[in-house]
């Protein structure tokens, strides 16, 4: 558009100053003309030029050299009434410059200005013609003016009949005598003009140029002869305005294609990215980043395939849905890097144990699925999740540690339990929590009647809160007795719930639900409660309480141990607060402070269930436990198995060596009780010694107990007194 715009200013500026020029011209030559009337409308010079003899040396002196000497005209030449040249003057060069050429270029000039004055004789009545004379402006307006070249230079020149001034009469009529005068344009009359103009650098040029710079005028003579150029400067606005706004124009264009690169190298940038993101959003969309498994989403999609497909063909479809057990526990103890190589070494052997066509992903944290085609018998089926479990089983390296992870299983089957996937996965789900609430086979296959099980969990937890409001809670009493089994020494209170038709629900059953649902603060504060109430119906006994890990999340925990224990007016001494170490789980400072503060105050602390989760070793050193529950499991797995007994002896002898009372609960059989003894485990919990007690058969055992201990063992059965209805 700029350039545009300049061009078409720069244009009409050229044809303006064309015109300015053209115009100047024109004016140089009136004023030629003009300056010329003085001595062409004149008696004398009409007389003396018409006379038969001339009298040259006056038209010389009063006319031509009085032109010359005034207005500059160099040369002159009188045309006589025939059309000839009647006589050449000239002024600074010699006579020869007229020429035939010259004549000719001159004569339409002549011939027109001959024909006005012939035109200004009118005819008389008489017959006789009369002359009027013109006035003088008039006069001038029948002078011929142009421009001729005079040996190659331009030169302006005024044509006029010489005429008398006043009226006359003639008998005819005759042609006059011309006057033509030149003045050179070289010089002054192109000063003038080029003043006149307001245009600089004027010079005279024979020819043409296309040079936009310049801008040119061609002179032509009376026969369309080219004369000369008059050139000059041009003055181009347009252009001289792109000049000044070259620079900001040419910074703009730089910047406008800087940001067209910046822009479409940004954009190229993010297209790649884009594409990029875009099929690894496709892959993680259906991958879980760490096993590489395909994940929930895709799973989905696969089962869906495959179950159209079985429903085809008419095979069955296992759906099995999995749980690594602890896995928390893991990832709490040995840190988020040793919980991602566990998930990858699962899914790698998933992946292998499992037929070629099945399927595995990872559903989430630390939950796989399977699908298992083409299933012909339930039998088959167990056999290939043995396979997944022996496999799982086997060690895992995480650095120089052995991990042994063990796993979950929940299994529906299509078209048995449904066809559609989400009731499949609802179902195997299910199976998966029947599973873990067995503990056992840690595998399920869905049955109906488990899904009113899990419908029944969000029940149970309203009526356990509903339980707890009516009383409907009791605890029980383990005895623990000393190492010879003549006292004893402690007892450790169990939750017990009996609903009011009578069903009993088993702590391992409401006490997880009242963790998930938050009631375990209230329940655990009751629980706290009412065993330092009971305390006192059994002096010098040490009662054990077990404390969930949520409870320690609780801000206040330790205030409101203290209060029930003044409340209750109990020495702390009394009191042994029961933990399993996933109250570690999470690192938190918080937990180890608030065990601090209780064993500050005299209050026992045990560490339960010791041996069951994973780095239990590790929780000894970052406190200093009272005591130390074996779990029940070694105790159990004790019978005649050399490993199992090493293992207890080697944590009795930890315990003792670290000052902590060792304590050995699940003790079923004599053997279990002997062995035990012969090791002086310190104390001996289990139903060979008493079965949990409500708290009167309690009394009553304590003080048969003291009564037949003191009398020593059962001479008949070599079992130590208890009470016969334990
Ligand atoms: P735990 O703390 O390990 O409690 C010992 C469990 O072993 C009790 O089961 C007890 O009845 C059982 N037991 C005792 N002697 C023997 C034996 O010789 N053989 C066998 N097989 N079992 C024996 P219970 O009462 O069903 O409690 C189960 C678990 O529920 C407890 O395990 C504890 O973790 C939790 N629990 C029970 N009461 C409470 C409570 O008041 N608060 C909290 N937070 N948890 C509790
Ligand atoms: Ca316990
Ligand atoms: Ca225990």
């Amino acid at each position: 558009m700029l350039y545009w715009s300049a061009r078409i200013s720069d244009e009409s500026a050229k044809h303006s100053q064309h015109m300015l020029i053209k115009g100047a011209v024109q004016l140089s030559q009136d004023y030629l003309s003009k300056q010329q009337t003085g001595v062409v409308i004149w008696e004398d010079a009409y007389h003396i030029v018409n006379a038969a003899e001339p009298d040259e040396s006056w038209i010389y002196a009063n006319m031509t050299h009085w032109l010359f000497q005034n207005h500059g005209f160099t040369k002159s030449v009188l045309i006589g009434r025939d059309f000839q040249v009647q006589n050449i003057y000239a002024y600074n060069h010699s006579n020869r410059w007229m020429t035939q050429d010259l004549l000719d270029d001159l004569s339409p000039a002549v011939a027109k200005v001959r024909a006005r004055y012939i035109t200004s004789f009118q005819r008389t009545p008489s017959g006789l013609f009369r002359y009027t004379p013109k006035n003088h402006e008039a006069q001038r307006s029948i002078a011929e003016t142009g421009v001729v070249s005079v040996n190659g230079d331009p030169y302006l020149f005024s044509a006029a009949a010489i005429v008398p001034r006043v009226l006359s009469i003639t008998q005819e009529r005759v042609p006059p005598v011309t006057l033509v005068s030149l003045a050179p344009l070289r010089g002054g009359k192109l000063k003038d003009i080029s003043e006149m103009s307001h245009l600089d650098g004027f010079v005279l040029a024979d020819t043409q140029s296309d040079r936009s710079g310049v801008g040119q005028y061609q002179l032509r003579s009376p026969r369309g002869k080219n004369v000369g150029i008059i050139a000059w400067q041009t003055y181009l606005p347009g252009s001289q305005m792109l000049d000044r706004i070259h620079p900001f124009l040419a910074f703009a264009a730089f910047m406008i294609a800087a940001v067209v690169i910046a822009v479409t190298v940004f954009t190229r940038q993010m297209t790649k990215r884009l594409a990029k993101s875009e099929s690894q959003a496709v892959h993680t969309a259906r991958h879980d980043a760490l096993s590489g498994l395909p994940n929930r989403t895709r799973f989905h999609a696969l089962l869906n395939d495959t179950l159209e497909q079985s429903f085809e063909d008419g095979t069955n479809t296992a759906v099995v849905y999995i749980d690594l057990d602890h896995f928390k526990d893991i990832n709490d103890t040995l840190g988020h890097s040793a919980g991602d190589k566990v998930i990858v070494a699962v899914g790698q052997r998933l992946r292998r144990v499992i037929p070629e066509s099945g399927i595995v992903a990872r559903i989430s944290g630390d939950e796989f699925a399977m699908v298992i085609k083409d299933c012909k018998s339930d039998e088959w089926l167990e056999y290939i999740l043995d396979q997944v479990q022996d496999e799982i089983g086997r060690p895992i390296m995480i650095g120089q540690r052995e991990l042994f992870a063990s796993l979950s299983m929940g299994t529906a089957i299509a078209p048995r339990d449904g066809n559609d996937p989400d009731e499949l996965l609802r179902k195997a789900d299910i199976a998966l929590y029947d599973a873990k609430a067995n503990g056992r086979s840690r595998r399920s296959f869905f049955e109906p009647n488990m899904e009113q099980q899990v419908q029944s969990k969000d029940k149970l937890s309203r009526e356990l809160r509903r339980a707890l409001n009516n009383d409907e809670l009791d605890l029980a009493y383990q005895p623990q007795s000393d190492t010879d089994a003549r006292q004893i020494v402690s007892v450790e209170a169990l939750a017990r719930w009996t609903k009011a038709d009578g069903t009993i629900v088993s702590p391992s059953v409401f006490i997880p639900v009242a963790e998930e649902s938050g009631l375990i603060n209230d329940l655990g504060l009751w629980i706290l409660n009412k065993a330092c109430a009971k305390a006192h119906d059994w002096p010098g006994m040490v009662v054990s309480v077990n404390v969930s890990p949520n409870q320690f999340k609780h801000p206040r925990f330790v205030e409101k141990v203290l209060a029930i224990l003044s409340a209750n007016n109990l020495p702390p001494q009394r009191l042994e607060i029961e933990v399993t170490e996933s109250v570690f789980a999470g690192r938190n400072d918080s937990v180890l402070k608030a065990l601090r503060r209780l064993k500050n105050l005299g209050v026992k602390v045990a560490l339960d269930d010791f041996g069951s989760g994973y780095s239990s070793l590790s929780y000894l050193r970052r406190f200093p436990f009272d005591t130390l529950k074996i779990d029940r499991d070694f105790v159990s797995d004790m019978n005649g198995n050399p490993e199992a007994e090493a293992i207890l002896v080697s944590i009795i002898q930890l315990g003792k060596a670290l000052g902590m009372t060792v304590v050995a609960e699940g003790i079923e059989t004599v053997e279990q009780f002997r062995f035990l003894q012969a090791h002086e485990c310190h104390r001996l919990q289990g139903y060979f010694i008493s079965r949990p007690l409500n708290e009167n058969d309690l009394t009553t055992f304590l003080d048969t107990f003291q009564y037949v201990g003191s009398a020593g063992f059962d001479a008949k059965t070599g079992y130590p007194p208890r009470l016969a209805k334990g």
